[in-house]
């Protein structure tokens, strides 16, 4: 039983990203949790917020894909994979409905608006 020690070893795997800060140049910098809209916009082009531990900023980054491995892969290697893109999917599933609903409430503003300005231009 070592069921510990992968789930640790997922998590490790998964946060060990790291950017150089475009303010203090180390690197620092790890990857942030998205908080509002523009992070939610900007993860759309693969751009995903980072903060700096040393000046403490907040920058967004191209998000760098983890190189795929040529070796075989183990049994272990392969059950990681698979948690991790049930994980990436279930991740996935929710930004959809957030961008889902968040256009929505848009197209129901620019409707709105349209619908306002047709009415009070249409005299005179
Ligand atoms: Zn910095």
């Amino acid at each position: 039983m070592d069921w510990g020690l992968r789930s640790i070893r997922i998590r490790c795997r998964g946060y060990r990203e790291s950017v150089i800060c475009p303010k203090c140049k180390t690197d620092n910098a790890h990857r942030s949790h998205r908080e509002g809209l523009k992070d939610y916009v900007v993860s759309l082009f693969q751009y995903y917020p980072y903060r700096c531990k040393e000046c403490g900023i907040r920058f967004s980054e191209l998000r760098r894909r983890p190189p795929e491995t040529a070796k075989k892969p183990t049994s272990s290697e392969a059950e990681i994979r698979v948690t991790r893109a049930s994980y990436r999917w279930k991740q996935k599933r929710r930004e959809f409905l957030i961008y889902g609903s968040a256009l929505l409430v848009f197209l129901g503003f620019i409707y709105y608006l349209t619908r306002d300005r047709g009415g009070s231009s249409g005299g005179e």
